[in-house]
């Protein structure tokens, strides 16, 4: 039974000050029932902060990366293990800020997917075209390559992909809902060949409380990762409610 789920994606903002604040606010605007469908990914530096923040919630904590080894000689990067140690529950893999600005590929995406489900942290796996990918029509091309490529061996199970064309991210430029449902409808068809849709599917890319409606509407819309509007706990607040009062299959 596919789930809703919502995750905040910080990127390189909020401090542990910060991070503590946030975490005040957003309590006094969530009811209760809806913390075990969130996910917070703060800066690694900041997880173990937001662990103590958020102690006797149900919301979970996740990281924006890891590296695909346990432990060694790998100056500046972070241990899977480690995570899963210090409380997370998920990690963010393949994030399109990963892939264009560190190298990020479809190869080294799979071998953290593996390693992130070796140590029972949830991938939540990112996928999406370029504009000029898009404008080309090689939308459909470039999100079967990186779910076959990225997805080989992982177990289906237990995972949760975003799906985030690149040119909405940070961008405020959303995409509609129809074009964001063929995209969805395309990974869940995608995925049901290599053997389990029940996957939940996320939409990611300008994601706010005034569009969230029409996009959780969709079918094979299950839930958001949202940037920007996930800095604020009135607006992340107002995002959870708008999508996790909906059955998941409203709209089937
Ligand atoms: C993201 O960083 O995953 C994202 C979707 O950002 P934004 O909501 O700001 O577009």
């Amino acid at each position: 039974m596919r789930q809703r789920i919502i995750a905040a994606n910080w990127k390189m903002y909020k401090n542990p000050q910060e991070t503590r604040s946030f975490c005040e606010s957003l309590r006094k605007l969530l009811p209760i029932h809806m913390e075990k469908n969130i996910f917070i990914f703060p800066q690694s530096i900041c997880i173990e902060t937001l662990k103590v923040a958020l102690a006797s919630t149900n919301i979970k904590v996740g990281a924006q990366n890891c590296y695909f080894e346990n432990e060694g000689a790998f100056t500046g990067e972070v241990s899977p293990q480690t995570l899963f140690h210090m409380g997370c529950s998920s990690v963010l893999v393949g994030h399109s800020e990963r892939r264009q600005l560190f190298g990020e590929t479809n190869e080294s995406c799979q071998k953290k997917i593996l390693k992130a489900q070796e140590n029972k942290l949830i991938p939540m796996y990112c996928v999406g075209e370029t504009l000029e990918e898009r404008k080309s029509n090689k939308t459909f091309e470039v999100l079967e390559t990186q779910i076959q490529e990225g997805l080989k061996d992982a177990d289906l199970k237990k995972l949760i992909i975003a799906y985030e064309p690149v040119w909405a991210i940070g961008t405020g430029e959303v995409a509609t809902p129809d074009i964001a449902q063929e995209a969805h409808e395309f990974i869940r068809n995608t995925l049901k060949r290599l053997g389990n849709d029940d996957v939940a599917l996320l939409y990611g890319g300008s994601v706010k409380p005034e569009n969230a409606g029409l996009l959780a509407a969709k079918a094979d819309i299950d839930g958001f990762l949202v940037g920007g509007a996930s800095l604020k706990a009135d607006s992340f607040s107002e995002i959870c409610k708008t999508n996790l009062t909906r059955p998941v299959d409203a709209a089937r």
